[in-house]
This record gives C-alpha cells, sequence and structure tokens, in this order.
C-alpha cells in the first residue's frame, strides 16, 4: 500500500535527516534530572497527513516525554468543555516574550498570561474534569490518547523526578492560589500537570496528534473526533503566538506553523489542512527548543513553501 511504498517523501525525509543528523549544537535538559538521561543523538522525524499516510525517518518510534507539547492538548479540552469565554476568564491569550517556567502573572486581568507557559497551564490542568484525582488523570490520558489514536501511558520515571524536583513550578502554583487564580490545592494540580508532562510518545504520535489538529480535531487514522472543530482555531492560534515562548516571535516569522515544544526535545508543528509534523532529538537550543527540531521545521517550511502566511 501507499504508507509502505517509497516515494519522494521519504527520499526527501531520509536526505533531510542526514543532513541534519550532523549538527550537534545545544544542551540535553538537565533540570529534570530523569531527562539529562536522554541519548544526544536520538533523532526521528514523521509526517502524518490529514488523509491518513505516515512518513517517517530515523528514531521515530523511541520514546520520549511530551512535556510542554501537552499544553496545546489540554488546553483544547478544557475550551470543549468550558466554552471561549470561561476559558478566556481564567487563562488569557496573550504571549509573555518570557520563558516556559516565568513566574510572571497577568494582574490586571487575574490570570495567566497564556496556557502555553506553566502557569497558564496548570490553571489549565486544574479544570480537568474527574470526580477522583485518578479519574482526572484518565481524562487526561483520554484526550491525548484520543489525539494520538493509541493509548498513552505515563513515564513513571520522569514522573518521580519531576515531582523530586520541580519547585519552581510549586512556587508558581502557590502564588497562582495566593491571588485567586486557581482554587483548589495545588498539590492536586501541580499532580496533574506533572503526569501530562511525563505522558511517553513517539515521534510518529506527535505527527499523527499534530495532524488531528490540522484535520478540525478528526484523528486522520482512527476517524474519531478528539476536538471540536469549533476549538482548533483558539489553539492553534495561541501555539502560533505562544507556542515557542520568547521565540515565537521569530519562529512565526522565519518558519509560520503553529507549533509547541518540550523539553524533552519534542517538537509539534501544524499546517492546517495539510500536515502535522512530529520531530524529536534532545540537544536544546537557549530556548529550551530542540535544535535539529527547529532546523528540519525551518527546511520543510522553506522547502515546500508552508509558511501560514504564504499565499504562493
Ligand atoms: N515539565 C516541564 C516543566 O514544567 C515542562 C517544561 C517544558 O516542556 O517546556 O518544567
Amino acid at each position: 500500500g501507499a504508507q509502505s511504498s517509497i516515494g519522494p517523501i521519504d527520499h526527501y525525509l531520509a536526505d533531510l535527516h542526514q543532513r541534519i543528523a550532523g549538527v550537534t549544537d545545544g544542551e540535553i535538559a538537565t533540570y529534570i534530572p530523569e531527562l539529562a538521561r536522554a541519548d544526544p543523538e536520538t533523532f526521528g522525524i514523521a509526517i502524518a497527513t490529514v488523509d491518513g499516510r505516515v512518513y517517517t525517518v530515523g528514531d521515530a518510534d523511541h520514546p520520549f516525554t511530551i512535556q510542554s507539547i501537552s499544553k496545546a492538548f489540554v488546553y483544547g479540552y478544557t475550551l470543549a468543555e468550558y466554552g471561549r469565554d470561561f476559558v478566556l476568564s481564567h487563562i488569557g491569550v496573550e504571549p509573555t516574550g518570557e520563558a516556559f517556567n516565568s513566574i510572571v502573572l497577568d494582574e490586571v486581568h487575574n490570570r495567566p498570561y497564556n496556557p502555553m507557559v506553566n502557569a497558564g497551564a496548570m490553571a489549565a490542568a486544574e479544570l480537568i474534569k474527574g470526580d477522583t484525582p485518578e479519574a482526572r488523570i484518565a481524562t487526561m490520558l483520554g484526550t491525548m490518547s484520543k489525539h494520538a489514536g493509541r493509548s498513552l501511558h505515563i513515564d513513571e520515571s520522569v514522573l518521580r523526578s519531576e515531582q523530586a524536583t520541580g519547585h519552581r513550578n510549586r512556587a508558581i502554583a502557590y502564588m497562582m492560589l495566593n491571588s485567586g487564580m486557581i482554587h483548589s490545592a495545588p498539590e492536586t494540580i501541580l499532580d496533574i500537570y506533572f503526569r501530562q508532562c511525563s505522558v511517553r510518545v513517539s515521534c510518529t504520535d506527535l505527527a499523527v496528534m499534530a495532524a488531528t489538529l490540522a484535520n478540525d480535531g478528526v484523528n486522520p487514522l482512527t476517524g474519531e473526533t478528539a476536538l471540536d472543530r469549533d476549538y482548533i482555531q483558539d489553539v492553534l492560534t495561541v501555539m502560533n503566538s505562544c507556542g515557542m515562548y520568547n521565540y515565537a516571535g521569530q519562529w512565526s516569522y522565519e518558519i509560520g506553523m503553529p507549533a509547541k515544544s518540550g523539553v524533552a526535545g519534542g517538537i509539534i508543528a501544524v499546517i492546517p489542512g495539510q500536515i502535522g509534523i512530529g520531530v524529536f532529538s534532545p540537544r536544546l537550543d537557549a530556548h529550551g527548543h530542540s535544535v535539529r527540531g527547529v532546523r528540519v521545521c525551518a527546511e520543510i517550511s522553506e522547502t515546500f513553501g508552508l509558511h501560514v502566511f504564504r499565499n504562493h
């Protein structure tokens, strides 16, 4: 079938992978000790189309933790469950121009600036429904699994490592409780947040998750609706303006795809109506983005003219 025959896209990806595998700049994240154990040479690329074709090269099935990429999917879940107005009253849509773990909060509106920084992601995590903590974890995993088209699970070693070292996130959560931006026990919210960051995925999963966003919320492999199409534009807009933190402006200028990165080295990028890209390689630049991942997205954007504001 189409999936197994070697076509021009496979050749393109093989060549791209081979060239960018020579890039060894950047450093693996070490602030979560378990992440420091990653093999720096691991490198995978996957592209999934909205009609359900998946192209992969390199370590596309190598498992790693999703980290901040989870924020896009949890945000979508909150929009679908609560509606735009309610979510907007709790979490803004304004870029901070600061790092992912910025402690700066929007005191004028009494809410975190956006759902892509840790503060906003924790406010979103508070909104995950369920009668018990276990049920809420299941809701979170179910949301991400629907986007991936398979059951995703938590990497327990990374989770323990996050729990043992996440004091800055604790500080952010307690500051938000103090100012009424969250309303329940910070430790419960932090537990959900650490778990959503510790969900294990591969590049192939990320490409399918991104393609689900590209495909109006319908998973192109399973046909299942993972997110109501009415909220896709909100998620993609916030990814575009805030997904790459204090590099979001330059990323948008040069690459022009709504995207989200995670500190384990994953990046997703979405071309609405066309494809989802998943890239993984653990060496990060100064902004916390996979060096090879950024290079891959830049080349794909340039080669195929995929900047979303380019109309020819
Ligand atoms: N678990 C990480 C943290 O909150 C996620 C950060 C990221 O991927 O950017 O520190």
